[in-house]
């Protein structure tokens, strides 16, 4: 696919929204505050916006499934949020995508990203979503890490080259 300029907040405000919307008809949907905090100083990223716009929705549906599983642990007291932040650096660009949900424990961190790999039960999960994330993100020159805290949140780092690189 083709890199064009791309104005990513914008990606991300439609995606989100798409997601936001689209637990709705989900079979079991669950109530989710999602806060944007994107920095308006973006500019345009060069990007696929196709294969981008996977990567936004497989780190908004992992984070979905992993705050579901977190309210059927602790109960309705938790009040599940998502948070997709952006923000200029130098010579890249920064894209965050928090849950609050039940976090990754230390031991299959490393794991996350190998094919095939899932903790869901039965056909839920296909263990490909965060592989595919990672190839598309390699793609564009870029790095994923992982940060997370058990039982607190998890947040999935994107770094991108900007225009300016
Ligand atoms: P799948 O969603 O089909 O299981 P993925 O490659 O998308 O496959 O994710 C692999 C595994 O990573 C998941 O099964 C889950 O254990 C873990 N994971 C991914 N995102 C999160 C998250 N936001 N919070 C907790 N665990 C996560
Ligand atoms: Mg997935």
């Amino acid at each position: 696919g083709s890199m064009d300029p791309t104005d990513l907040n914008a990606l991300i405000r439609e995606y989100s929204n798409l997601a936001f919307h689209g637990m709705r008809a989900n079979q079991n949907p669950i109530n989710v505050e999602i806060n944007l905090n994107l920095d308006e100083n973006l500019g345009l990223i060069p990007l696929n916006g196709e294969d981008f716009s996977r990567v936004i929705l497989n780190l908004i549906k992992n984070a979905f499934d992993a705050m579901r599983d977190k309210i059927s642990m602790v109960g309705s007291d938790y009040k599940a949020k998502l948070e997709i932040r952006t923000k200029n650096l130098a010579n890249r660009v920064l894209v965050e995508v928090e849950d609050n949900g039940p976090g990754v424990p230390e031991e299959i961190r490393d794991k996350l990203l190998i094919p095939f790999f899932t903790t869901k039960k039965g056909t839920e999960g296909t263990g490909l979503g965060l592989s595919i994330t990672h190839d598309i993100i390699k793609s564009h020159l870029g790095t994923l890490d992982i940060e997370s805290s058990v039982g607190n949140f998890t947040r999935f780092k994107i770094e991108l080259p900007n225009s300016k690189t």
